[in-house]
């Protein structure tokens, strides 16, 4: 499709399903030397074949590595794979959860697990690659998966809500921290992309159709379309932009 990621070793997180899954495949067909691909699970939620099969399948090298980004040493397990390819250029920290929630009512344990894998594990894998890309003097490229719910308020998923936020204000701080060694950080915020989480996740996907509707562009986002977006800001075509959060939702959060 094009050589925007040429020579390129990417990793995702959560890239089974979903958005991951499509970031992984986009990456591989603008070029990349090395697609990994992890998840807590191999199987896509949603049916299918593994994505290292669809990379497999495009020529690219690929391999699944099994990780949980809430654990530290996992996401370091999962970044020192990368060595035999090199080392990563491109890391994508999309892993993420959602409830539903309106703030007063929600149990300790489904917070505390939102909270371990929304910002612990978005943290971890950012940092983990980042040492190794200093460590191989690269100028590379973190992506953190954010949300429109990041951006503004939403009442019905307080708790994820404020991890996204949370994940934006992580980019800019990243982005300070890491910018006098050439890496550049950034954040996606999706608006309403019509996967596995939305259409399952109760109470969800009762309000996507409302989304639907209040959006510019009368539909839904594909996947694929923000795989495009973290392939720019994978690319040296966004050399010069760091601690950004693209807002790739079909103009949602303009009107
Ligand atoms: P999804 O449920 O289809 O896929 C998420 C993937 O993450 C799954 O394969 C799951 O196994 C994996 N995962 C969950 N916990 C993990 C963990 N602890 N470690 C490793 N992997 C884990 O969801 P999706 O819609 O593709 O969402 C992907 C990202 O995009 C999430 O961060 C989500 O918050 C964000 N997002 C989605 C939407 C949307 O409308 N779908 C909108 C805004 C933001």
């Amino acid at each position: 499709m094009s050589n925007l990621l040429e020579d390129k070793v990417v990793i995702v997180t959560g890239a089974a399903s979903g958005i991951g899954r499509a970031i992984a495949i986009s990456a591989a067909r603008h070029g990349a030397k090395a697609v990994l691909v992890s998840d807590i699970a191999e199987l896509p939620r949603e049916g299918g074949t593994p994505t290292t099969h669809e990379i497999e399948a495009l020529g690219v090298a690929t391999r699944f590595v099994q990780a949980d980004v809430s654990r530290k040493a996992e996401v370091e397990r999962l970044v020192d794979a990368a060595a035999a390819f090199g080392g990563v250029d491109v890391m994508v920290a999309n892993a993420g959860i959602t409830a539903r929630d309106d703030g007063a009512d929600v149990s300790e344990e489904s917070y505390r697990r939102l909270m371990a894998v929304n910002l612990d594990g978005t943290l971890f894998s950012a940092q983990a690659a980042a040492r190794q890309m200093k460590a191989n003097g690269k100028a590379g490229s973190i992506v953190l998966m954010a949300s429109m719910g990041g951006i503004v308020g939403a009442g019905m998923t307080v708790a994820y809500s404020t991890s996204k936020g949370g994940v934006v204000l992580m980019a800019k701080s990243l982005a300070d921290a890491l910018g006098p060694d050439g890496i550049r950080v950034n954040a996606v915020a999706p608006g309403t992309i019509d996967t596995h989480l939305l259409r399952t996740a109760a109470g969800i996907a009762d309000a996507a159709e409302g989304f639907r509707q209040r959006t510019p562009l009368r539909r839904l986002g594909k996947p694929e379309e923000i795989g495009d977006a973290v392939v720019w800001l994978g690319s040296d075509m966004s050399s010069y932009v760091t601690g950004i959060a693209l807002q790739v939702d079909g103009g949602l959060l303009a009107v």
